[in-house]
């Protein structure tokens, strides 16, 4: 058995309390697994995750409709939860780069739906937001749901979190300019940073660390479609 599968194993409670919450959506789920197969993803850990989570529950219930079609979706404050395809994408990309998954940073919590398929393979998710009614809810949402190794702080991510340094993995799920320097000081030997970087056209980028060295292997993986990565922090 793989770490990720025993870790997969370990948090099977959490994915059992999910099932059991809201409309049953199996078939819809089935269906967006068979897509998400048709675009390239192909990890089994992933596959069984994005088709268990109900995604319709990180989203208002006007929109539930539309939580198994693979588009990202308004969120309010304008931001969208990410695309199905690219949070599977960018968490398979994360298995099977990282060395380990003790502790992985998510940048943009936004709806914790990304937070919460990181959840079910990492020991411990630290995800931040900016945007305060956002982290509140998210906050009260993953409560709800019995999310336990997730920790959340309303903050500025360019800066990543410091305090909770150094981490296995890093994945921002909002688009810079330029990847913020600050992040790579906060790789653990052999960790990724898993981020689209641009601005009207982005690319998505995984940078490796090279073991205990501060240098760095960039692989550009393919264009990709983010809100952009702001400063500060807002009410
Ligand atoms: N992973 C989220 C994606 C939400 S969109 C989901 O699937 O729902 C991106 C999020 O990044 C937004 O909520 C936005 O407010 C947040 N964000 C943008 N810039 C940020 C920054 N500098 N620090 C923290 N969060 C940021």
């Amino acid at each position: 058995m793989t770490k990720v599968d025993s870790q997969l194993q370990d948090n099977t409670a959490n994915n059992i309390r999910l099932q059991g919450i809201g409309p049953t959506s199996k078939r819809w789920r089935d269906r967006l697994i068979h897509r998400l197969k048709e675009q390239g993803i192909s990890h089994p850990g992933v596959l069984s995750i994005m088709g268990h989570l109900p995604r319709h529950l990180f989203i208002d219930e006007a929109l539930s409709h539309l939580a198994y079609e693979d588009t990202a979706i308004p969120i309010g404050f304008k931001q969208t939860i990410s695309q199905p395809y690219i949070v599977a994408r960018m968490t398979e990309l994360l298995l099977l780069r990282a060395e380990k998954l003790d502790r992985v940073l998510e940048i943009g919590t936004g709806s914790g739906y990304q937070t919460t398929v990181l959840s079910q393979f990492v020991r411990t998710v630290y995800s931040v937001e900016r945007i305060e009614p956002l982290y509140e809810r998210t906050a009260e949402k993953l409560k709800r749901y019995g999310i336990r190794n997730v920790k959340l702080d309303l903050t500025d991510g360019t800066w990543g979190w410091p305090e909770k340094a150094p981490f296995d993995g890093i994945v921002v799920t909002a688009a810079p300019d330029e990847i913020p320097i600050e992040l790579l000081s906060q790789l653990s030997p052999d960790a990724v940073l898993i981020i689209p970087v641009g601005g009207q056209e982005q690319m998505l980028n995984v940078i490796k660390r090279v073991g205990e060295a501060e240098e760095f292997e960039r692989e550009v993986i393919e264009d990709v479609n983010f809100v952009p990565m702001l400063t500060g922090t807002t009410r």
